[in-house]
Parts: structure tokens; sequence; C-alpha cells
């Protein structure tokens, strides 16, 4: 793992389907609001009682940012690109089609401008309270730590760091941004992002890490992901707490666990909670 000067960025790493309206739903719109009003109510509450919150966030955190879930719409890369994105985001390909690598992930996974949201405020303002103890992310663009928290486990690695294959010196984001084709080290190496690709394990640390923040939490809030993305997801099963909250607007495979379900803005829910 490495240091470099944080600037902001990109990806999203889960996949979320867009949610199925149902009659029942339509007919139910009163009483839905009525409910989410109550769900806010109880997650304040929770908020408030809590000096041991964790949270676990996904590609939804991110979106409110402006920055796409890369695999939401594989349709609109199939003209300029001829493999899907977990193709080309995959370690064997970086190794074998290192331009063309780069060519998607400066177009698509990366997002300089892109700025925190009011879900990254809220919590970095829960850990100032000293309420919070962990944030687990599947996202790469750093927005968590450029809004003020400390302590993030960065499940797939981080855009902002930039690692050379050959002799391990370290580059911002910058690096990538202002070069074009392989960026290369001083020393004549590749440089390659300090994400995780398909193919390529978790960090050890991290994921320790995030095992234990999860096992200890008194309060569990997933945010932004529907639990498809595996061993990731497979994370939140080491919660041993009964207050499990979901915010996410589509179902979600754990939804029978919860014990809060809120089906609206991470930003919009998150805010609001915390008085932001
Ligand atoms: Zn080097």
């Amino acid at each position: 793992m490495c240091n470099v000067n944080v600037g902001n960025t990109t990806r999203a790493a889960d996949n979320q389907s867009l949610p199925m309206k149902k009659l029942s739903d339509i007919l139910d719109i009163n009483k839905e609001r009525v409910d989410m009003n109550s769900s806010i109510s109880k997650l304040k509450e929770l908020l408030n009682n809590s000096k041991n919150i964790v949270f676990f966030g996904g590609a939804g955190v991110s979106t409110e940012s402006g920055i796409p879930d890369f695999r939401s719409a594989d349709g609109l890369y199939s003209e300029s690109y001829q493999y899907p994105p977990e193709t080309i985001l995959s370690r064997s390909f970086f190794d074998v089609n290192t331009e063309e690598f780069y060519r998607f992930y400066r177009e698509k996974m990366l997002y300089p401008d892109a700025k925190p949201n009011k879900a990254h405020f809220a919590l970095a303002e829960l850990e100032k309270r000293g309420k919070l103890k962990a944030i687990i992310t599947q996202n790469v663009d750093g927005l968590h730590t450029q809004a003020g928290s400390v302590n993030v486990l960065e499940l797939h690695g981080s855009a902002l760091r930039n690692i050379c294959l050959l002799c391990s010196e370290c580059y911002p984001l910058d690096k990538i941004l202002q070069t074009s084709g392989v960026p290369l080290c001083s020393c004549g190496g590749v440089i390659k992002p300090d994400v995780v690709l398909y193919e390529e394990g978790l960090d050890y640390s991290v994921m320790t890490g995030a095992t234990k923040a999860i096992y200890d939490a008194e309060v569990l809030i997933v945010g932004g992901t529907s639990l498809n993305v595996y061993p990731a997801a497979g994370l939140i099963t080491h919660y041993r707490g009964d207050n499990l909250v979901l915010i996410n607007k589509s179902e979600t495979s754990y939804d029978r666990y919860a014990n809060l379900i809120i089906r609206k803005s991470i930003g919009e829910t998150l805010g609001e909670a915390v008085g932001l």
C-alpha cells in the first residue's frame, strides 16, 4: 500500500438493478411515505444511541456524486470497446492489453471532478462525533477520505494510488490523467492503479480489518449496494448485532435479515438522519 496526495476520482464495483415498480407499490404510495418518515426517525434513534456504528457502502454511494456504476450500462460501451467492462478490468487483460485497459480506465473509471455528497459528509460527521468506527467501501474514488473520514477500509483499493510494477514507486492520480497510452515509471516500469482488478485477491489486512469492524459493530448500516458482489458482500455475514440497516433504492439479497430497510437516496437519508 502506498501513500500519495489525495485528489479525487472513480469507479464503483457493484451491480444495481433498476427497481421494478410493483402494483402494490403504486397503490401504497401514501402508506410508504408515512413509513419512510418513521424509518428515518428509527434511524436517527439508532444513531443517537450507539457509539459503535459501522458503514458498508457500494456503488450507490458514489452514483449520487455523479460517478456511474460501470456495470449498469454495459450496452453503452459496446460501440467503442470490443470487450465487456468485466473483461477489460481483469488482471490478465491489463497484463496483455495494457494500452486498451488504460483507454477504458481513463474514459469510464476516472471522475476527477466528482465531489463528496451528503452521504460522505454525514458519515464523516458521525465519525467526528465518536459514533462511527469504520467505513468499509467497495468504491475506489477516495470520496470518503475527501469528505473528512479517517478510518476508511477500501476493499477494492484506490484510484488515487498508482504503483510501478517494477520498483513499487507510488504515483498520484495526476500521473494517469496527465499522460496518454501506458503510464511509465521513471525506471521504465509499467504503472498500475492500486485497485483490485478481476482475478486479483482482496488485500488481506483490509479484509481482516473490515471483518473485525463488522463483527464488533453494534449498528451496521449497509448502503448503495444490492449485495451481489462477492467476496465483499459476504463480509456482512460476520455481523452479530440486531441493528442491521439497509439503505438502497432497490431490493437486496439481505432484506429479510434487516431490522430497518430504507428505500431512498442514501445521501438524503443519511443527511437527514445526521442533521446536515
Ligand atoms: Zn519504477
